[in-house]
């Protein structure tokens, strides 16, 4: 069938949630897509954020391929082989202590808030049987602590859960009532989180970089300030991952550039590198004192296909310096998008950390250029804001960022 043929199919089946571009992807190779037409592109979105290591990496397809021949599916009411091993290393990667894998970001998000909740429920029940206060109020459901802050302008899903924590009106409108006891702050504002703590707030969440919301990464000053502020109140936070963890801004972990650990991190996108895996995980302190056996669960998540693949990822990042490459081209990337940024009136700034980067466009609309780029055999993608954003497979070269440049500045 031609790409034609295969977008009408798609019309009349698939339900229409996303207004897609028109382009049926076939196959891919290193950095480059091929569509069902033969035409070629350049990837700088990577499936957003995710096909970190190029495609067709054959160690990577290979270890898939052996373990279908193993066994793809267990359940989680037995031990798998791949399991075991893809959570020490991401024990490993992360710094964390316990593991908890999903199938997707949004699942992770999901878990993370309930081990939070879970935390806070069984520190008030301990909390009122010492003093010997009745445990009718921490037991049942309506528990003090249970107030999630959560900053504007984030993206950690669109569950319920999840949702209600995404800062963005707009994707919540037609939902509510949302999850209650969400607050929402300014990002890079310490005051305005400030301001939102009470006795009841269990919880912060943010990403250390701001992805959908258009390319923000934590200040220093501020991620630490919130650190310290959850320290000193015992208030769990809660860095979302998704999209800036796995090698992407040039550590395993965008936190680990700030010297701040989270109670609970969510992980999903470049963790599998294209098979569908999230995680969340937990701080011996959070692991210990949260979801125990009934709390939480899931029929596929972590399971044997998943997990080889997180598994490989990892041993691949190694073997392949992933993390060394993503920091040694970073300056360069960066410098040819700010070549444009000086070049062009309406680029008005660049924002970003590793292969993780936007540039801010104005006065045109972003979805034009990006339409246009794709024509021209460049993959970019849009953020909120008037952003292109670039996160290309962290296996770009120097002759890829050109490349991109020269299809970027004829698709403007
Ligand atoms: C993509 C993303 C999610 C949601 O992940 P899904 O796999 O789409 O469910 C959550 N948080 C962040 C920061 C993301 O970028």
């Amino acid at each position: 069938m031609t790409s034609k043929e295969y977008m009408e199919l798609s019309e009349q089946n698939v339900l229409h949630t996303y207004n897609r571009f028109p382009v049926v992807f076939e196959k891919g190779e290193g950095v480059y897509l091929t569509d069902a037409d033969g035409k070629t592109y350049l990837d700088f979105g990577a499936g957003i954020a995710v096909f970190a290591l190029g495609y067709g990496n054959q160690a990577y397809n290979d270890a898939l391929k052996a373990q279908i021949d193993k066994i793809i599916h267990t359940s989680n009411l037995y031990y798998n082989e791949p399991m075991a091993e893809a959570a020490a290393k991401l024990v490993r990667a992360s710094g964390l202590d316990k593991v908890f894998f999903t199938n997707s970001g949004t699942e992770a998000v999901e878990g993370a808030l309930k081990a939070a909740r879970k935390y806070a429920y069984l520190k008030e029940k301990e909390a009122a049987s010492v003093s010997g206060a009745m445990d009718g109020d921490a037991a049942g459901a309506g528990h003090m602590a249970y107030e999630i802050i959560a900053m504007n302008h984030s993206f950690h899903g669109r569950s319920v859960g999840a949702l209600s924590v995404t800062g963005n009106p707009h994707y919540q409108e037609a939902f509510r009532p949302l999850m209650g006891g969400v607050k929402f702050a300014e990002y890079n504002n310490l005051e305005s989180v400030k301001s939102q703590i009470t006795d009841r707030t269990c919880a912060i969440i943010l990403e250390t970089v701001q992805g959908e919301g258009g390319i923000y990464p934590a200040e220093p000053e501020f991620l630490r300030g919130v650190r310290a502020l959850c320290d000193e109140k015992d208030i769990l936070l809660i860095l979302d991952e998704i999209q800036c963890g796995m090698g992407r801004t040039g550590s395993w972990f965008a936190c680990q550039q700030y010297g701040v650990q989270p109670d609970i991190m969510t992980c999903a996108k470049a963790l599998g590198c294209g098979v569908p895996v999230g995680a969340f995980v937990l701080s011996e302190k959070v692991a210990k004192a949260s979801l125990a056996p009934g709390d939480h669960g899931t029929t596929y998540g972590g399971n044997p296909l998943a997990c080889a693949a997180v598994s490989k990822v990892f041993d691949l990042f190694e073997e392949q310096h992933i993390i060394e490459h993503v920091r040694a081209l970073t300056p360069y990337l960066e410098n040819k998008l700010d070549e444009l940024v000086a070049k062009y009136d309406f680029l008005t700034a660049r924002r970003g950390k590793g292969f993780m980067q936007g540039i801010v466009v104005e006065g045109r609309p972003v979805g034009e250029i990006v339409s246009k780029a794709l024509e021209n055999g460049l993959i970019v993608i849009s953020a909120e804001g008037g952003v292109i954003r670039f996160v290309p497979p962290l296996v770009i070269e120097k002759e890829d960022i050109d490349e991109m440049v020269r299809r970027l500045e004829k698709s403007f």
